[in-house]
């Protein structure tokens, strides 16, 4: 399961600069989340919980899934 875009985090403005926003948990500026799971950091609340509930980051193989696992990374 995956979205085309992931928005539905909590986001909280810069300091003084009302235009700008972050995520609320990795404080990963929206510019540069831009819509995508993988651009949150990997510790943050709102993407541990999405990969959680099956959703993939963007970017990964969209292939069927092989099971061949035997090379990591
Ligand atoms: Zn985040």
């Amino acid at each position: 399961m995956k979205r085309l875009f992931y928005i539905d985090y909590p986001q909280e403005s810069y300091e003084g600069q009302m235009h700008r926003y972050r995520c609320a948990f990795c404080k990963e500026e929206t510019t540069k989340i831009n819509g995508n799971l993988e651009g949150h950091l990997p510790t943050c609340e709102y993407r541990i919980r999405m990969e959680k509930e099956g959703h993939d980051c963007a970017g990964k193989s969209i292939e069927p899934a092989s099971h061949d696992t035997d090379d990591y990374d």
